[in-house]
């Protein structure tokens, strides 16, 4: 199978819709944006071993790829609509190709994105590379720097659970399928997102744990924050694996969670479901940890790929 049969029989299946005047199968697509609304770009690289076990399920990675990218488009308060895939294999197996397109356009059709080109190459690791562009409304993309003193911060859904579950992935323990399951199939925060337009003052996606990209936030707003550690909202999943250390742990330092963290004027968001809030925006620059009023140190550890 050369890599134009492997086009045609696993890739080509949703690059016709609205918006895609030629999608794959020529030298590049040709798309039609909505001439009111701004651009959105982004574009993640997972590699095995690094971004994921090497023994993934390949429809997890698939999805994930995708996944990582829709989180992007939800920090940016974007509507995602079309995406590229390059993909380095080490070899064109019909049965793994199957899996990782059925994980791949679940992900995709779930939200409405049209994947209209890529790449496929071989190589020594298994590398997936997705780009995306989406839409937002002129000047309402939400960006890092808007975080203002007197906007509270908050996150979606739960922390840690996805760190949680990559180790016992990793430590070969398969029990609990909630937390395994929060790591290989994050859920995009694009609805969330949408309806924070015009409310949140910032935002950013939460991938290498909300010490560290909260810490990104405050920098590129000139601020500091202070966050009462006992709020973070953490599962019953996670509450009943693993000790409150551990749940803290996991919450302030775990990666991979894909939640967004964001902040806004309390009044603002409380008709919106799903979303906890777990501190304030203060002066300063510095992020302070508290547990019930005390400071407790935090440090700024998120995953870096080069030291
Ligand atoms: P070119 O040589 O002009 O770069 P290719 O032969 O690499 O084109 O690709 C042929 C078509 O298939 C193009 O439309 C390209 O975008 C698409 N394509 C290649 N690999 C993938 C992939 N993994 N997923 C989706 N589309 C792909
Ligand atoms: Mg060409």
């Amino acid at each position: 199978m050369d890599e134009f049969e492997i086009i045609r029989r696993f890739f080509d299946r949703n690059s016709h819709e609205v918006g895609v005047a030629t999608g794959i199968g020529d030298d590049g697509a040709v798309l039609q944006p909505d001439s009111t609304k701004q651009q959105v770009q982004v574009i993640d690289t997972l590699v095995a071993g690094v971004h994921f076990p090497e023994s993934t399920n390949p429809a997890d990675i698939a999805f994930r790829a995708v996944a990582v990218n829709l989180s992007d488009m939800a920090a940016m308060g974007a509507i995602p609509r079309w995406m590229t895939l390059a993909l380095t294999l080490s070899n064109a197996d019909v049965s793994w190709l199957e899996d990782f397109t059925t994980g791949l356009f679940e992900a995709a059709n779930a939200y409405g994105v049209a994947l209209v080109g890529g790449d496929t190459t071989r190589g020594p690791v298994l590398t997936v590379t997705v780009s995306m562009t989406g839409e937002v409304e002129e000047g309402a993309a939400l960006l890092r720097s808007g975080a203002k003193v007197g906007d509270e911060i908050f996150v979606t859904g739960n922390l840690g659970d996805a760190a949680a579950g990559l180790e016992l992935l990793q430590r070969g323990e398969q029990d609990s399928t909630e937390l395994i399951g929060r790591f290989l199939r994050p859920t995009p925060r694009v609805g969330t997102a949408r309806s924070l337009s015009g409310t949140a003052t910032a935002a950013i996606d939460i991938s290498d744990g909300l010490v560290g990209d909260l810490l990104k936030l405050l920098a590129a707003s000139g601020v500091g924050g202070d966050v009462e550690i006992e709020k973070l909202p953490l599962s019953d999943a996670l509450q009943s694996r693993f000790d409150v250390s551990a749940q803290r742990q996991f919450a302030l330092y775990g990666g991979d969670d894909y939640e967004l963290c964001f902040t806004a004027k309390s009044a603002d968001v409380s008709g919106i479901d799903g979303v906890t809030r777990i501190g304030r925006v203060t002066e300063g620059s510095e992020l302070v940890g508290r547990i019930n009023g005390d400071i407790v140190p935090l440090s700024d550890s998120g995953y870096r790929h080069f030291q």
